[in-house]
């Protein structure tokens, strides 16, 4: 038998999702999966963090616009663990555009958008290494 993972995940509850109402919704679909919330912050995102955050999109086109919809409002940063917690996430969210993901998963159930699609959560072990460290360095 083979030892469950356990692991940390950086997940936004982004700004779209907190002028809808969804906060709740979002929260529960993850409380109700079973996974442990082990912190919770409403944070407004600044420049300087857009940037550093997504570091890897920062040259592309959509950036500006996601940087300026990310920034636009507070936001809900959560570290979310559990059993192989990070690919059951992005499970959960579904894919980037929310007209293409599956129903139901968040984006499929709750977004019509490819940029104001609800959640960011991090996409493998690399990356909520350096998610983790970067919104809860104390951690
Ligand atoms: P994901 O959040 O599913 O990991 P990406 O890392 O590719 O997706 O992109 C980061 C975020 O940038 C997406 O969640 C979405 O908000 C935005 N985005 C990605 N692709 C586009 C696009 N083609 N047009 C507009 N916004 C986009
Ligand atoms: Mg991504």
């Amino acid at each position: 038998m083979t030892t469950p993972a356990v692991e940390r995940s950086l997940v936004l509850i982004k700004p779209d999702a907190l002028r809808r109402g969804l906060l709740g919704e979002i929260l529960g679909r993850f409380e109700r999966k079973g996974l442990v919330i082990e912190a919770l912050e409403l944070r407004t995102m600044d420049a300087a963090l857009a940037d550093q955050h997504y570091a890897e999109h920062v040259d592309k086109a959509f950036y500006p616009p996601l940087k300026e919809f990310m920034t636009s409002g507070p936001l809900a940063a959560l570290v979310l663990s559990g059993d192989e917690v990070i690919a059951v996430v992005r499970e959960m969210i579904g894919s980037t555009d929310g007209r293409k993901a599956a129903a139901g998963t968040i984006r499929g159930d709750l977004s019509l958008s490819n940029r104001e699609n609800l959640v960011h959560a991090s996409d493998g072990a690399d990356s909520a290494k350096r998610e983790l460290a970067l919104w809860f360095p104390k951690l």
